[in-house]
C-alpha cells in the first residue's frame, strides 16, 4: 500500500490514525455486531456517538453553553439558503464582505430574500486580499452580518474580525474548522461543509446562538428551519450517521494526539510557513496573497507562466503530490494543508519545488 500526499481542497484527507480506526471498526463497532454505517440512528449505540460527537466538538471548540450544536446535511451551500430563510426575518436586510466565491454566492443567495448589502470587496484584485472596512458602510439595523473566515479558493484569511456591534456576525468556516482556536462567542452562527477539515463530505456543522433560532420566516421549509433540528438533536430525519462518526474520530484525534486547537495551531502555523518561506524566497514560484491576510489551510501560488505551471503540477503528480492544480479563476496551483497534511508532506512538497526550480 502507498498512499500520495493530497493536497486537494475539499474532499480532503484526514488523518491516517483516524482512517485506522475507522477501518478497524467497520465490520463490528465495538461488539454491536455491524458497522456504523448500518445501524439504526435511533439505536442506543448511535445516540452515544453523536452525543459524543457533539460533546467533543463543544470542548475542543470552546463552545460557550448558549450555542446549539447542530449536525446537518446539504453542504455549506445549503446555509446560504437557510440563514435568510432563518434570520434575515426582522427588518429583511444583512450585510457581507465579498471576499471570494463562496461570500459571493451567500450574498447572491440572501439576495433573493431580502437586502443583501455588499459591504465591502476585493474582487479588484482577484480577491487576494481582505479589504480594510469603514463602519460608516454597514446597515446598522442589519439582521445578520457575513463573512467567510477562510476563504478557500483565494487563500485569503481574517485574522481580525469585524466589529458588528449588536448585529450578529456569521462566519463560514468550512475551510478553517478545527485548524486553531476561533472565539466562538464573537459569533452569531458559524457553519462548516465538514469535508474540508473534519469528516468525509456529507456533513455540515452549524454553531448557533440559542436567541437566534426560532424566527425562521413563514415560508421557510422545515428541514430549513433551524429550530427543527435544534428541537430533534438533529434527528428530525436521518443525520449522515457515517460522517459524524467519523467526526467524532477525528476530534479524538485532535484532543488526544495532537493535543487540542492551540497545539493544532501551532503545528499548522509551522507547516504553513514551510511553505510561505519557500515562495518568498523562490525566483519561480510566488505565492498569490498579501502577506497579512495569508491562510493557513490553502496556500494558492503560480510561476507566472502557464505552461511551466501545467509542467510543474504533471511532474508533482508523478512524484506522489496531487491535487496541486489551482482553481481556474487562480490558476496556477494550489497547496491545501489541512491538520491531516502531515509536516512531512509539506517538507516534501517544498524540497520537490526547490528541486523543480533547479531543474527549470
Ligand atoms: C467548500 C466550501 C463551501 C461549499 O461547501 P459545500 O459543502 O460543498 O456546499 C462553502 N464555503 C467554503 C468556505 C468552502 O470552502
Amino acid at each position: 500500500m502507498s498512499r500520495v500526499y493530497n493536497f486537494s481542497a475539499g474532499p480532503s484527507m484526514l488523518p491516517e490514525a483516524v482512517l485506522k480506526t475507522a477501518a478497524a471498526e467497520m465490520l463490528d463497532y465495538k461488539g454491536s455486531g455491524q458497522s456504523v454505517m448500518e445501524m439504526s440512528h435511533r439505536s442506543k449505540t448511535y445516540q452515544a456517538i453523536i452525543d459524543e460527537c457533539e460533546a467533543l466538538l463543544r470542548e475542543v471548540m470552546n463552545i460557550p453553553d448558549n450555542y446549539k450544536v447542530l449536525f446537518l446535511q446539504g453542504g455549506a451551500s445549503t446555509q446560504f439558503a437557510m440563514m435568510p430563510l432563518n434570520l434575515m426575518t426582522k427588518n429583511g436586510k444583512a450585510d457581507f464582505v465579498v471576499t471570494g466565491q463562496w461570500a459571493t454566492k451567500a450574498q447572491k443567495e440572501a439576495a433573493r430574500y431580502g437586502e443583501a448589502n455588499v459591504v465591502a470587496s476585493s474582487k479588484d484584485k482577484t480577491f487576494s486580499y481582505i479589504p480594510k472596512l469603514d463602519k460608516a458602510t454597514f446597515t446598522p439595523d442589519a439582521d445578520y452580518f457575513h463573512i467567510c473566515v477562510n476563504n478557500t479558493i483565494y487563500g485569503t484569511k481574517w485574522n481580525t474580525l469585524p466589529e458588528t456591534g449588536d448585529v450578529p456576525l456569521i462566519g463560514d468556516i468550512s475551510s478553517c474548522i478545527l485548524s486553531e482556536p476561533i472565539d466562538v462567542s464573537k459569533f452569531g452562527m458559524l457553519y462548516a461543509g465538514a469535508q474540508k477539515n473534519m469528516a468525509p463530505a456529507g456533513l455540515t456543522i452549524v454553531i448557533i446562538r440559542e436567541d437566534l433560532v426560532g424566527n425562521a420566516s413563514d415560508i421557510c421549509p422545515t428541514m430549513l428551519n433551524y429550530q427543527t433540528h435544534v428541537e430533534n438533536g438533529s434527528m428530525f430525519n436521518t443525520p449522515p450517521c457515517w460522517c459524524i462518526y467519523v467526526a467524532k474520530l477525528v476530534l479524538e484525534w485532535i484532543k488526544n494526539e495532537v493535543g487540542g486547537l492551540e497545539e493544532m495551531k501551532k503545528i499548522n502555523e509551522a507547516k504553513a510557513k514551510l511553505l510561505y518561506d519557500f515562495l518568498d524566497n523562490s525566483k519561480m514560484f510566488k505565492g498569490t496573497v498579501v502577506p497579512e491576510d495569508r491562510s493557513l489551510m490553502n496556500v494558492p501560488f503560480v510561476t507566472g507562466d502557464e505552461e511551466l505551471d501545467a509542467k510543474f503540477v504533471k511532474a508533482a503528480t508523478e512524484a506522489g503530490f496531487v491535487n496541486l492544480k489551482g482553481h481556474r479563476s487562480v490558476g496556477g496551483m494550489r497547496a491545501s494543508i489541512y491538520n491531516a497534511m502531515p509536516t512531512e508532506g509539506v517538507q516534501k512538497l517544498v524540497e520537490f519545488m526547490a528541486k523543480f526550480e533547479k531543474e527549470n
